[in-house]
């Protein structure tokens, strides 16, 4: 990374599939905010190979580092899914988020009102869902040393290094604590410290910073429980803060009891203010090009980049209110129910504001 950042500018990657069609009616939005913001598009995924034969070619990459923050759609494209790994669409959000030193991932799940039907859960337990999980994305047993061998007996073995330093665990940790302070000041750190060395030395250091935050209240939970809290009292539940596999997990289920994929947003943030927001969901190449998909999990991630890249709270505040107003009209996309179109969810959306 080099140079200076335009603390105007926002890097738009639509992206494949669903990505153009639901970074549209984000930009619209924040276009319609009037902040003086400025927007630049370049292609990445599948259609940046197509016309320049790399998922994450370096103009792409310059943008993001020019843009004060990235609102990113979706990349997928089972046209490629033949290409060796590292040409494949898919390549480039890991790409790109390591290219940002983005190690914290932010997945709030909530549901709004309306919703509750669409959740696994009892709607009474869904309504009271009101988390945010904060996942440590650069290190853990993805990026520790792997391999395959043979044990002296003959057998076939692999294994999987889970490591933690920690620095790792400090910088994770702070922004647990920053997130839980602006929130409902109660910080859940899970880990698995009965068994595991790293979660021994995860929680050894987030007590070490609880002491510079004694306003959030801090509980340390084993991941197994906190799987099933999750989904047996969802509501006891504020910020999470967690390694990069138990938060992989438990994002996913989180975001089960709030109903659509289509809702749920996330930011990957750099702790210096850049950040990549994107929806959780894929592509979808199943309803892509049909004007079906459900716009609101890439606003409401606008949103987030509101708040987390640009410290613009009010605006990412009136946002989350517009969405949560259309949705309150009874406008629903396919996958909560409803006929609306894209372009309608993004328009009553835009009303709202
Ligand atoms: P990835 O590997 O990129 O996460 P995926 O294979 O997990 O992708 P998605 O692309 O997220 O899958 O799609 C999963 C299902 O959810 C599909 O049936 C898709 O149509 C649906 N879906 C995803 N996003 C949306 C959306 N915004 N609106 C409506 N339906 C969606
Ligand atoms: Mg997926």
């Amino acid at each position: 990374r080099c140079g200076m950042t335009d603390s105007t500018l926002i890097a738009i990657l639509p992206g494949d599939g669903i990505g153009p069609e639901v970074t549209r009616e984000a930009r619209r939005v924040l276009e319609a905010l009037d902040l003086g913001l400025r927007f630049e598009e370049a292609p990445v995924g599948g259609a940046a190979y197509r016309t320049s034969g790399h998922p994450l070619p370096p103009e792409t990459l310059a943008l993001a580092d020019r843009a004060a923050a990235v609102l990113f759609g979706a990349v997928g494209d089972p046209a490629f899914d033949s290409l060796e790994r590292a040409l494949r669409p898919e390549q480039a959000i890991l790409g790109i988020r390591k290219h940002l030193g983005t190690f914290a991932n932010l997945r709030p799940a909530r549901i709004f009102p309306g919703l509750e039907d669409a959740s696994t859960l009892k709607p009474e337990v869904a309504r009271a869902i009101d988390l945010v999980i904060v996942r440590e994305l650069n290190g853990d047993v993805y990026f520790g040393a792997k391999g395959r061998g043979t044990t002296p007996a003959g057998k076939r073995e692999g294994h999987d290094l889970m490591r933690y330093d920690e620095d790792e665990v400090r910088r994770i940790a702070r922004v647990g604590f920053e997130t839980a302070a602006k929130r409902r000041g109660k910080l859940c750190s899970v880990d698995k410290a009965n068994v595991l060395e790293t979660s021994q030395l995860w929680r050894d250091v987030v007590m070490e910073v609880a002491v510079d935050y004694p306003q959030v209240e801090l509980t340390h939970m084993y991941v197994d429980n906190a799987a099933m809290q999750l989904v047996r009292n969802p509501g006891a539940f504020d910020t999470i803060v967690t390694g990069n596999l138990f938060g992989d997990i438990l994002s996913d289920q989180a975001s089960m009891c709030v109903g659509s994929i289509g809702m749920l947003p996330s930011a990957a943030l750099d702790g210096a203010g850049k950040g990549l927001y994107e929806p959780i969901h894929g592509s979808a190449p199943d309803i892509a090009g049909q004007g079906k998909a459900n716009p609101c999990a890439a606003i409401l991630s606008a949103a987030m980049l509101l708040r987390h890249s640009l410290g613009q709270d009010a605006a990412a505040d009136r946002v989350e209110a517009a969405v949560a107003a259309a949705l309150g009209r009874e406008l629903r996309t396919p996958d909560m129910g409803g006929d609306a179109t894209t372009a309608a969810m993004g328009e009553a959306v835009l009303a709202g504001l």
